[in-house]
């Protein structure tokens, strides 16, 4: 027994992770990776409450390291929102909002892509979820418009779109949800983990009450981060303060991420606020590589043409593959991993997805070639 544990505590001095160096598609992790300036702040203060040096009690008045600059002047514009602030992440920024503005018994109305952290941020509420069915396979878009008969049925407190959802990478019509909001005078949140950071977007323009992202998803942070940005008429309401400590948020639990999550945050937000100029390459190469797996005989589903670098395919002749050899639907992620390839979910063959974010041409080419060869291996 004892020597057990001491081989365990010895696997924890010695942790190392086996997916590193290789070409990552995984689109939960394809827009986290860190720049080389997050690597440096990741070590500089690695330390426990390293960023709480000059704290006067509320971490995003923080001047030294200039978290306040940060909140305040670099974010708003970024989200075109009026007020913004920090999370530990997406779900955090969804429970805040649906914790202040609504009760026990409520209801909201969602899309039916939404991620599952929605339904789980409003249950932790006490909320009833009515989602708005999608259009099914293969394209499983969702019409915006079918948001009024349930508005008009269930008098919901907030209303939440999935902009662009984690499983097909569609991007709905944000506008007119907008407007349908504006009409009906509901509360309007912006679930943008998969594009802030990755795409230009605005609360604004779209016209939401609220904006949602994710540091780790889609801002080049180590994480757990978010951002949440927000109308200047709702932050007496989510950014209300401690009535015994009046500097301390009360959804944040008095500050949020003190520590690397915020640092790595900062410092990729350069190199973040620029990436999202070239939006349209990304585009282009997502639809090149969609393309080229198609010629493959594999069927993206969600929108054609895709407007996101998420992207999922049906693959019938892998999952033929996977039925008739030992190590099942394993064999996809071997095959690919011998390649220095990471990506589709271990163990999914018949269907899964990819990003082709963090991935040049030429590696995508390499990408391209490579599942032709596992196809003719097996053949
Ligand atoms: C990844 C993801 C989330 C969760 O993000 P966290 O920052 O980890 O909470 C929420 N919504 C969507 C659409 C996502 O893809």
């Amino acid at each position: 027994m004892e020597q057990k544990s001491s081989k365990s505590l010895q696997k924890l001095s010695e942790l190392r992770r086996e997916h590193k160096g290789l070409i990552n598609l995984m689109p939960l992790q394809t827009g986290g990776i860190l720049t080389d300036a997050a690597r440096v702040a990741l070590m500089e203060f690695g330390d426990g409450y390293s960023v709480c040096d000059f704290c006067e009690g509320s971490l995003c008045n923080v001047t030294n390291p200039p978290i306040r600059d940060f909140v305040q002047e670099l974010l708003p514009p970024f989200l075109g929102c009026e007020v913004a602030t920090i999370t530990h992440g997406a779900r955090e920024g969804k429970f805040m909002v649906m914790h202040s503005l609504a009760k026990p018994g409520d209801s909201i109305i969602v899309d039916g892509n939404k991620h599952y952290t929605t339904v789980v941020a409003a249950e932790r509420v006490g909320l009833n979820v009515i989602g708005v069915p999608n259009s099914g396979h293969p394209e499983f878009r969702v019409d915006v418009n079918e948001y009024v008969p349930l508005i008009k049925k269930h008098a919901p407190k907030l209303i939440l779109l999935t902009y662009p959802d984690g499983n097909y990478g569609n991007l709905l019509d944000a506008r007119r949800l907008g407007e349908i909001a504006r009409e009906y005078n509901i509360p309007y949140i912006l679930n943008g983990a998969y594009a802030v950071g990755r795409m230009p977007i605005s609360m604004e323009e779209i016209g939401a009450d609220f904006i949602i992202g994710s540091g780790h998803k889609s801002m080049a942070s180590a994480g757990p981060a978010g951002v949440l940005g927000m109308r200047k008429k709702w932050e007496e309401t989510v950014l209300r303060k401690s009535g015994t400590y009046s500097k301390k948020d009360i959804e944040l639990l008095g500050c949020s991420i003190r520590g690397v999550p915020l640092m790595t945050l900062m410092a990729s937000f350069p190199y973040v606020k620029e990436r999202v100029q070239h939006w349209d390459e990304q585009v282009s190469k997502a639809q090149w590589f969609s393309a080229e797996l198609e010629k493959l005989g594999f069927i993206q589903l969600g929108e054609k043409p895709h407007r996101h670098d998420l992207l999922h395919f049906d693959a019938p002749a892998l999952y033929e593959i996977s039925k008739r050899v030992r190590e099942k639907g394993y064999f996809l992620y071997k095959e690919l991993k011998e390649r220095g390839i990471w990506g589709p979910q271990p163990g999914l063959a018949r269907s899964f997805k990819l990003s082709t974010f963090a991935a040049d041409r030429q590696q995508l080419g390499f990408v391209i070639d490579s599942f032709k060869a596992i196809l003719n291996k097996y053949s």
